[in-house]
């Protein structure tokens, strides 16, 4: 059975629209199209139940095999695992509720301002940072109100830069996102304004000419996203991008390090260099936080730090993303380098290995 192909016949499939009404909400069709056992598909039954489904059919098409193990389709596919308990899991590991002054606004760093502005998305991804808010009920609730979180950025003058994330902020009804855009504008202090949204990834057929030149008109906007894995860089992806930078919208993206889907040097390498070739920026690299349901997807942060070694050695610069992840309890993002560094001389020469590991002076500055 390969449903999602021969979806792929229908006119419909080019409308972000007809994706979203066709989206895999029901467990069950995932497990027959992968072939599980009744004990394996009764088991992504019971974790759909805490952690729900849903996937676009343009995403799931991105499969190449209709497998389990897949690096796409692990990304949607309910594990068992998820429901494990787990001493080091938390809903809420950053501890985004003690920095939230009101509902829906993050705020953690003197100069910048998270704003959840929806809980829906177009596809639930199992490694899901927030995935403590999925409920059915969130997905179709009405867009929250803007207003106290507005108030509160009018009366602090040190915010200058607004984060808008979600759920995915690009699902909001074009109203209320473009209403959203203009009251920020209208703030005299805010200079920029970083939309967080992983449709370029599974909707790119959302980022039409039209749509992304109404988001790039005001105050300079750029786009963060989350591609996690080659496949996922496609000619919809590229089509999206270009249509993002001919917007004047800048596009970076945040990886999530995934065990068992993204974690090894080659696939990272062709997905930082994939990103360069669609204009893309890889601005971080993730180590994936204690978030409960998810902790079949850590990697060990020194797994992590040795991965970007190994990336630094083999390609170029502008491909490398800094890794990164966040302290439990709100104590924010801690960016981590490989140490280059391996010893000091009695005159101050300090020592650094090169690329091949061999030592190498570096003489200091004379007094
Ligand atoms: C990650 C994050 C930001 C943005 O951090 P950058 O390092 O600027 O990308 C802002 N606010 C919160 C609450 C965050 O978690
Ligand atoms: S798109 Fe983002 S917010 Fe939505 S499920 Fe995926 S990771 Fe979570």
């Amino acid at each position: 059975m390969e449903p999602f192909d021969t979806w792929k016949q229908d006119p419909g499939w080019t409308d972000w629209r007809w994706q979203l009404r066709h989206a895999v909400r029901d467990p069950a069709v995932l497990s027959r199209w992968l072939g599980l056992t009744p004990a394996a598909a009764a088991a992504v039954w019971r974790t759909a139940q805490r952690y729900p489904v849903l996937a676009t059919p343009y995403y799931l098409a991105l499969a190449e095999h209709a497998d389990p193990a897949d690096p796409i389709v692990r990304q949607v596919l309910p594990d068992p695992r998820e429901l494990l308990p787990d001493a080091d899991g938390s809903p809420d590991p950053l501890a985004e509720g003690r920095d939230s002054p009101v509902p829906g606004l993050i705020h953690r760093y003197p100069d910048r301002a998270l704003l959840v502005a929806t809980q829906r998305c177009a596809v639930l991804c199992r490694h899901c940072l927030r995935k403590r808010a999925w409920s059915p009920a969130a997905a179709d609730a009405p867009p929250a109100d803007f207003g106290p979180a507005l108030a509160y950025l009018r009366e602090h003058a040190g915010i200058r830069e607004v984060l808008i994330s979600g759920g995915d902020p690009l699902l909001l009804p074009e109203d209320t996102l473009f209403g959203l855009l203009a009251a920020l504008q209208a703030l005299p202090q805010i200079e920029i304004v970083r939309l967080g949204s992983r449709l370029p990834v599974v909707l790119p057929q959302r980022l039409t000419p039209e749509f992304c030149a109404r988001l790039g008109a005001g105050l300079p906007v750029w786009l963060a996203t989350q591609f996690n894995h080659p496949r996922e860089l496609t000619p919809e992806t590229a089509q999206a991008v270009g249509n993002l930078l001919r917007a004047g919208i800048p596009v970076v993206n945040q990886t999530v390090l995934l065990r068992g889907i993204n974690d090894d040097a080659p696939t990272l390498a062709a997905l930082c260099t994939g990103l360069l070739r669609q204009r893309v920026k890889p601005y971080y690299l993730f180590h994936g936080d204690p978030v409960a349901g998810t902790l079949h997807f850590r990697t060990g942060v020194e797994a992590g730090l040795a991965l970007l070694e190994e990336l630094e050695r083999s390609v170029s610069g502008l491909a490398v993303p800094a890794f990164a992840f966040d302290l439990p309890g709100g104590g924010g993002k801690v960016r981590l380098e490989p140490s280059w560094r391996c010893g000091a001389l009695p005159d101050g020469t300090v020592v650094y290995r090169d690329r091949q590991g061999q030592p190498r002076p570096y003489p200091a500055p004379r007094p």
